[in-house]
């Protein structure tokens, strides 16, 4: 799950980071009273969407004057922004962050991530800060510093300063650097975070060290310990698909092919994936329909299936373990009929009540086309779309 800058500041706060002082705002009348609550001269207006490079994309902008908020906040609230994370079609602006202009003498970039390598936390830091990480990695990778956690230890001090002093920090900032990344690490930890992203972090004229943009994704499978996280989740920035499939208990990922795919258990959607594309098909969907499948489960995995004007058919792989074939059958004939299927389907089960299931799929009278193997059914869907 992701936060808004807003939000995630808030955390860095609570937790210790200096951030620059801001308020949220959802209208325009709010933004300028955001303004005027901070006083000043120099205002930044800063689009709330769940996507990196909004600078470059017209999502932040310096005000001079209250009246410069007013006007920036108007144009800003509503657009349609576009940058490198959003695609083309960019993401709706329906929440600004108002806060105080910060002097910024040198931008950093630091994160805690979950390293798989390691399989530690690490802290990564950069002297290229305000910049797309990615272009850094790939560029200059030298420019990159990274210390890996022990989870007993925590980060401790020599790590955070062989950070501090490798990207660059100037001494007499140096101790607060430091002190940065340990409650940075902290709150990743105690958040439960798989990232938290500061970029740029910055140092400001008169030395001080803060945050200047916060990104924080979070690991669903702890957001159950946070509450207050989940009160965070914005709605309007998620696939309105994987929204509904959720509400199912499906885990559900929207992909850019066209064949729907729906299959038992995380490990067999993944390899029903690779093996669609190696017959060279596309699919359009990842969706483990988990294994309690009732008939009810399957018709709703159906439909949201098909809302994807792009499905063009739809590949059922099933192993029938603690599920049976049988019950599966069932669920499929039901979620035909109440979606009037359009596309061909084709069906591939395995397992305990194997016969059965393929008896009661032949028997139905609808147009499914059965298959035995997982080439088969591959084979088969991809025919079928072509
Ligand atoms: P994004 O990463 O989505 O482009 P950022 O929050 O990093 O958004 O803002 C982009 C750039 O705008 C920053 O690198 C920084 O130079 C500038 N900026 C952001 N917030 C402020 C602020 N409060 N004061 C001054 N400049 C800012
Ligand atoms: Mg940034």
């Amino acid at each position: 799950m992701k936060i808004h800058e807003y939000q995630a500041k808030e955390l860095l706060r609570a937790h210790g980071v200096p951030v620059p002082r801001g308020y949220a705002a959802f209208t325009v009348q709010e933004a300028l009273e955001a303004a005027q609550k901070l006083g000043g001269s120099v205002w930044v207006v800063k689009a709330q969407i769940h996507a990196g490079g909004r600078g470059k994309g017209g999502g932040v902008k310096l005000a001079r004057s209250i009246a410069e908020v007013e006007t920036l906040a108007s144009q800003i609230l509503g657009m349609q922004l576009v940058t490198h994370q959003t695609g083309p079609e960019g993401q709706k602006v329906r929440r600004l962050l108002i806060e105080e202009g910060a002097d910024i003498q040198k931008e950093y970039y630091v994160a805690a991530l979950t390293d798989r390598a390691t399989q530690k936390v690490a802290l990564m830091a950069s002297s290229e800060g305000g910049m797309d990480i990615e272009e850094v990695a790939h560029a200059t990778p030298e420019k990159i510093l990274k210390v890996f956690v022990d989870p007993l230890v925590g980060l401790t001090e020599a790590q955070a300063r062989e950070l501090a002093v490798g990207i660059g920090v100037p001494e007499a900032s140096q101790a607060q650097a430091v002190d940065v990344f340990q409650k940075l690490y902290a709150c990743y930890m105690a958040s439960d975070a798989s990232l938290a992203e500061i970029n740029p972090l910055i140092l400001e004229g008169h030395g001080g060290i803060k945050a200047l943009d916060a990104k924080f994704n979070f690991d669903a499978n702890a957001l159950f310990r946070h509450p207050e996280i989940v009160a965070w989740r914005d709605l309007d920035e998620e696939d309105p698909a994987e929204v509904e499939a959720s509400k199912f208990d499906l885990s559900y990922i929207s992909l850019d092919g066209n064949i729907g795919c729906l299959v038992n258990g995380a490990g067999l959607a993944m390899a029903t994936m690779d093996t669609i594309k190696l017959f060279g098909g596309e699919p359009a969907n990842f969706l483990d329909v988990g294994g309690g499948a009732s008939a009810e489960k399957v018709t709703e995995a159906f439909k949201i299936m098909l809302k994807n004007p792009e499905v063009k058919g739809i590949l059922v792989n099933i192993f029938g373990g603690i599920m049976k074939c049988d019950t599966i059958a069932e669920g499929v004939i039901a979620a035909c009929k109440a979606v009037n299927l359009q596309v061909p389907l084709v069906v591939r089960m395995k397992g305990t009540n194997e016969d059965l299931g393929k008896k009661m799929l032949a028997d139905s009278g609808l147009p499914i086309i059965s298959a035995d193997t997982m080439a088969e059914a591959a084979t088969a869907i991809v025919a079928a779309v072509k």
